[in-house]
């Protein structure tokens, strides 16, 4: 109900509840004015999220993110007798890991993502909704969304990160970036309307912009989409655009450091080097980009590169949410102890790439990594049940697996435990079984696979589609 309270002499507060949580709007008293004229409904519209909900006695778990953390937490506490409400701003989780396959038409949207409601087929006491969570409330224990407010009991956050332009608005504003499905689309949209107008480009010096195609960031993701774009190039295009000569096309890779795979092993790095010179990738190694207007990159050496397409991989910052204790952010991330706890907070905690946990190995935060949330979900889902039930807590110490980058067909570079380097076929062979199986689902798992197979054996990308609006609306 909005209550008016009496501040001083000459100003009241209007005090009423919204999407945002409490709101007191002070307001001259003016005689003008009739109190009684000023309409605020008695149930805020905003306020759905409760909606359907049960009240129950069973202790209330609220998940934010449905990423690899999210759903991986999900999936333990069904197994439990606690109620657990996943608030994701997108319906599906998807498998980013291979957006790239996504962006190069390789693979299509479907094959990776899946329906977040899913995960309701086999648990009565697991809520989807579909909101922003735009703030926590740790006073009234209470996370605040685009669709109101929702109370918790212990609350998880799962938000992930998102792609770090580094406040440079013109890079942000004409530069792809590849963080979610949409972002794969839209570069497969651009990449293959590229080749449309390049043909009816005119003249040379026209047909330029098309024949360059910049990557920024030589991490895992640019390495892998430089390989998949000069399969492309190779195997794709020529049959596509037979007017085109495609041996003009050029795949340039700038990367800020001095070499390839930064975070990986020196010894990936050189051999992922060598893969993508083989490929014809162009290599701009120690080079920063300094502007990009949508049509000329210019680089820290001066360099400029003619493109209608620069794809921005060179970095990703924290999906923070507001409202947590002060102390609590690091760089963007946020801070938590061996268990997960944010710090300086009851009952909130925080996985995965959002989260700033040091260990003896990583003392400047675990990588953010998909294996590092879905071992902390693991343990945390441990951790909650021993609260509620009486229990021990454990520490979480995070296992490295290993990680691994793909280039082309053929190869790939894995740094393994014990300091196993392998790459070449054999590394490749590896990648793919290891991310076929990462994939949720059988029929997904089906999908990509039988995709894969006729990819490999027809050399050809089946996905190569524009989807934009007609070119009569634009
Ligand atoms: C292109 C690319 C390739 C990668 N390849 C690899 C790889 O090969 N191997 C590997 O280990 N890691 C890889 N990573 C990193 C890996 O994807 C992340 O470490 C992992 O996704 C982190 O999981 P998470 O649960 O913390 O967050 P995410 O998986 O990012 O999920 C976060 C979820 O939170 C939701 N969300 C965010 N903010 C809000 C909000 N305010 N309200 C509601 N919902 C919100 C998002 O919609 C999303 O569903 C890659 C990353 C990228 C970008």
């Amino acid at each position: 109900m909005p209550k008016i309270v009496k501040l001083s002499q000459n100003f009241n507060v209007l005090q009423f509840v919204s999407g945002e949580g409490l709101i007191k709007r002070p307001y001259r008293r003016n005689t003008n004015m009739q109190e009684e004229n000023i309409l605020i409904p008695e149930k805020p519209k905003l306020n759905r999220i409760r909606e359907r909900i049960p009240k129950t006695d069973l202790t209330r778990v609220v998940i934010i993110g449905g990423g690899f953390g999210g759903i991986e937490l999900v999936r333990q506490l069904s197994k439990q007798n606690v109620q657990t409400v996943l608030v994701d701003k997108h319906n599906y989780h998807s498998f980013i890991p291979l957006l790239y396959q996504v962006a190069t038409a390789g693979l299509s949207p479907g094959d990776i993502s899946s329906p977040l409601r899913e995960f309701l087929q086999d648990n009565k006491n697991f809520h989807f909704r579909m909101a922003k969570v735009k703030s926590v409330d740790p006073e009234h224990k209470r996370v605040i969304t685009s669709s109101g407010f929702l109370e918790y009991d212990k609350l998880v956050i799962a938000t992930g990160s998102s792609t770090n332009f580094f406040n440079n608005e013109q890079l942000k504003k004409n530069a792809h970036k590849l963080r979610e499905i949409s972002d794969a689309i839209e570069l497969r949209t651009k990449l293959i309307n590229n080749f449309e107008e390049a043909i009816q480009a005119d003249g040379d010096e026209e047909l330029e912009k098309y024949m360059n195609i910049v990557i920024v960031g030589a991490g895992p993701t640019g390495v892998e989409l430089a390989g998949a774009i000069g399969e492309l190039r190779k195997h794709v295009l020529p049959k596509d655009y037979p007017e085109l000569d495609f041996s003009k096309l050029k795949i340039w890779l700038v990367e800020g450091t001095d070499r390839v795979l930064p975070s990986m092993s020196e010894r990936s790095g050189h051999r992922a080097k060598r893969y993508l010179k083989k490929f014809g990738v162009r290599l701009l190694l120690g080079k920063f980009v300094k502007s990009y207007d949508g049509e000329l990159v210019t680089l820290s050496d001066k360099r400029t590169i003619q493109t209608q397409c620069l794809v921005w991989a060179a970095g990703v910052k924290p999906n923070n949410i507001k409202g947590l204790p002060e102390g609590s952010d690091v760089k963007g991330r946020i801070k938590v102890d061996d268990f997960n706890r944010v710090w300086g907070a009851k009952d909130i905690f925080a996985i995965g790439d959002v989260s700033y946990q040091e260990s003896a190995k990583h003392p400047k935060g675990l990588p953010m990594l998909a294996p590092v949330a879905i071992q902390q979900a693991k343990r945390l889902s441990e951790n909650l049940i021993a609260q509620i039930q009486g229990g021990e807590e454990k520490p979480f110490m995070y296992v490295d697996k290993g990680t691994m980058a793909t280039i082309g067909r053929n190869k790939a570079v894995i740094d393994a435990p014990f300091g196993i380097r392998l790459g070449g076929f054999l590394g490749w062979f590896i990648w793919m079984f290891i991310h076929l199986f990462s994939i949720i689902g059988f029929r997904r798992k089906l999908l990509v696979f039988s995709q894969w197979i006729w990819n490999y054996f027809t050399y050809n990308r089946g996905n190569r589609l524009i989807i934009k609006k007609d070119l009569e609306d634009e």
